[in-house]
Formats: C-alpha cells, sequence, structure tokens
C-alpha cells in the first residue's frame, strides 16, 4: 500500500464529507439517517431500484455488490465505506479497502457470515459457547456425538432469524436434518435451556478504544426480535460478564466499527456467546431514542475517524418490532392495509420509526417502536399496550 492511501484510509472525515454504504435496508437507512443529521452526505450502493436506504441517500447507486464502476464510483466518492448486512461479498470490501477506510473491514465480515468459522472463532479464543460439532458429510451426520443432542442443526451460511435450522431429538433427526440441508456445511449445536437471550452491541475505533451499550434482553417469535427490555434483567454481574466478552471478541478480532454479540444466558446463570453481526443491530435500536449516542451515529463516528461517543442511556426503553404481518390482520386477508399509527402515537413516551419498505410481507421488518419511562415496567406496559393494541402476539404478557 502506498503512502497516499494509508494516509487516506486514517484521515478523519469532518461533517460535510462523503461517507459509502453498501446495502440498502433498514439498518442503512438509520446509518443515512444518522449520519446525515452530522452534516454527512451518504452515498449507498444497493441493487434494489428503490430501497429504504437508497430513498434517503444522498446519492444510491443501482447496481450489484461487486458492479466494478459502481465500486470505482463509490471509492471515488467516499473515502470511507461501510456496511449494514453480513453478507456483503467480501470482494467489495477488499476492494474498497484498498483505497480508503472501511469499516469493519473484509476479514471480520468473513468470519461472521460463516457459522463454523464464528464457532470456531468464539471456542479457539475461549469464549465459551454451546456445545457443538461441524457437520461437512452425511458421514459426519452419521457419526454425531449423541452428547449433543436434543441439539440444533443450523446451516453455516446465510442462517439468520432462525432460517436453516432444524430441531434433532435422534441420530436418524441428524442425519435427515443435514439431508434436507441439500450438501450446505452445518453445525450440529446442542440444546440449551435458557433464562433469557442478551445481546451487547460494541463499537471499537481506529485507535482500539470500545463503547459497549447497557445489555438488551431480546425476546423472539417464530426465529425473529420480537422484544429488546433493556436494560437487561439479569444480575449486575453478568451484565458485567457480558459487556467484557463483548469488548474482548471486538480485541480479538481487531474489529474496527459497530459489533452486536448475541449471548445465551443459560438455566444455571452460565453466559454462552450465540453468533455475532459485524454491523449494528435490531436489538440495538433502542439507543437512537434512550442513549447519548446511538449505535448508528457511533458507526458514522468510527467510519469517519472521529472519537466514539457517549453510550450512556438516558432512560429505560422497549423496543417492539413491527413485521408486515400486522398489514394484513385487517377483514381481508390478501389485501394489506396500513395499520393505525394513531394508536401508537397516542402515547407520549412511544417512538415510532417506519422503514419506508413499499412492500409489507408477513415476517419482514417493516420498523419498530421503543417506548421510553421513568422506570422499565412503565416502558414494558406502554409496550404492551401497543402490542395489544396493533394486534401483535404477547409472549408471557409482553
Ligand atoms: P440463531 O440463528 O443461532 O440465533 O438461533 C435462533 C434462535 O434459536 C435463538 O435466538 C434461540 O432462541 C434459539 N436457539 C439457537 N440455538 C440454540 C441452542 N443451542 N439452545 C437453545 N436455543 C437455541
Amino acid at each position: 500500500m502506498n503512502v497516499d492511501t494509508e494516509v487516506r484510509r486514517r484521515a478523519q472525515v469532518p461533517p460535510g464529507g462523503w461517507l459509502g454504504l453498501l446495502g440498502g435496508g433498514q439498518l442503512g437507512r438509520m446509518f443515512c439517517m444518522a449520519a446525515q443529521s452530522m452534516g454527512y452526505r451518504v452515498a449507498v450502493v444497493d441493487p434494489g431500484a428503490s430501497s429504504p436506504a437508497g430513498s434517503v441517500a444522498d446519492r444510491h447507486l443501482a447496481a450489484d455488490y461487486l458492479d466494478p464502476v459502481a465500486l470505482a464510483e463509490l471509492a471515488s466518492l467516499a473515502a470511507a465505506t461501510t456496511t449494514e448486512f453480513e453478507n456483503v461479498p467480501a470482494e467489495a470490501l477488499e476492494y474498497l479497502g484498498r483505497s480508503g477506510r472501511v469499516s469493519p473491514d473484509a476479514a471480520s465480515v468473513a468470519i461472521a457470515q460463516h457459522r463454523i468459522r464464528e464457532k470456531t472463532f468464539f471456542a479457539s479464543n475461549g469464549f465459551a459457547v454451546a456445545p457443538f460439532a461441524v457437520l461437512r458429510t452425511a458421514a459426519d451426520a452419521r457419526a454425531a456425538d449423541p452428547a449433543l443432542l436434543p441439539g440444533i442443526v443450523k446451516t453455516a451460511r446465510l442462517g439468520y432469524d432462525g432460517k436453516g435450522q432444524v430441531r434433532v431429538r435422534t441420530g436418524d433427526d441428524v442425519v435427515a436434518a443435514f439431508a434436507s440441508m441439500h450438501g450446505a456445511e452445518c453445525v450440529l449445536e446442542r440444546f440449551v435451556t435458557l433464562a433469557c437471550e442478551v445481546s451487547v452491541i460494541v463499537a471499537r475505533d481506529d485507535r482500539g478504544a470500545a463503547t459497549t451499550w447497557p445489555v438488551a434482553e431480546n425476546r423472539h417469535r417464530d426465529g425473529i426480535l420480537d422484544v429488546s427490555i433493556v436494560p437487561a434483567r439479569v444480575d449486575a454481574a453478568l451484565a458485567g460478564e457480558a459487556r467484557r466478552t463483548a469488548v474482548a471478541i471486538a480485541e480479538r478480532l481487531d474489529y474496527r466499527g459497530v459489533l452486536c454479540v448475541e449471548m445465551f444466558v443459560t438455566g444455571d446463570g452460565q453466559l454462552f456467546v450465540n453468533e455475532m453481526a459485524p454491523r449494528p443491530h435490531n436489538s440495538g435500536h433502542y439507543s437512537i431514542d434512550a442513549c447519548v449516542t446511538s449505535q448508528f451515529e457511533q458507526q458514522a463516528r468510527v467510519l469517519a475517524g472521529l472519537p466514539l461517543g457517549d453510550t450512556r442511556q438516558l432512560e429505560p426503553a422497549v423496543m417492539v418490532n413491527l413485521l408486515g404481518d400486522i398489514w394484513f390482520d385487517g377483514p381481508d386477508a390478501a389485501a394489506p392495509r396500513e395499520p393505525d399509527w394513531a394508536q401508537v402515537l397516542r402515547h407520549p413516551q412511544a417512538k415510532l420509526h417506519l422503514y419506508g419498505k413499499a412492500e409489507p410481507r408477513r415476517a419482514r421488518k417493516m420498523g419498530h417502536v421503543t417506548c421510553l419511562a421513568p422506570t422499565l415496567a412503565e416502558a414494558i406496559d406502554v409496550a404492551r399496550a401497543i402490542k395489544r393494541d396493533l394486534g401483535i402476539p404477547l409472549t408471557d404478557g409482553l
């Protein structure tokens, strides 16, 4: 790398300059908005003609992530580029990294986008994970250790929101589950009794400084995040351990950017690292309204080479995801209709975020609402009322 490139990669991008983004989804949209409110202009590469981020970006390059013309244009416009989803091709990041700052870097993304690499990285660096084995062949599946049952077979790639997963009880189930993945590499993971699921968002900058946000307690429905309760209702020692673990993982990766680490809290109070996302995360959306600095502003700060912002939480918060399902529960299930947002907005403590997606679909993330209150109990009450009004199923009273 020549000296000019090195200088460009380390230079700060002051507000007013351009930042680049690969990916046009809602995480990109919220990044754009945070960066723009600081005075940045954002250029987005996304193949769709319209997208949540593309519609708010200052420039939308509607092209494939590996399109050489679009990448060259992005590289000439923006000295620093980030991504909003982990399946962005590593080659695109490598290309952009040759001439400018890329956060996160291709190596970290490559680990996070592949479950075998990810779990092996955690285990070999001393981070506790649920016991697992790698299944690459039918013979591996047949030879699966019975100590890992009951368990879950998970594909190594493109698994998210519970997709690409099959629960298994017997050795025959493992063989059948592996066969159903059509030869894709998998892991078999022992089923762990969960007290709850938590996540920690960590941001780490070029100088190695790191900040975490308060631990989020996450509840899922059908494998998709339903609600995040923050701060998590876990004891202070466990919360501290979770935050230290997230920082240690970021350090071990020499990570630059925003990273989410999802963890299991077991019935007997142990913490297992489940997976990580090399980007802001749904469970950190509460930080937009509840914290001094949101995960998206922090993403912009790291990307621009600015100092990290304060992550302090100002009020307890409960975030409720708004999935496309609630567009379909009118009298005619075939004709989606806009939910009655007045039912959300009548609560002065509710902050509504809609992602501008033209087409509602079941299980599609369309928006979220964050409920803020002086106490967590009050925030939970508001979230419960909103879920009930919008027809989002309650689980265990929330
Ligand atoms: P994942 O895609 O690995 O995050 O898994 C999706 C969801 O399945 C998690 O959020 C958990 O609720 C559940 N799950 C995954 N792995 C396990 C496990 N080993 N034990 C218990 N529950 C699990």
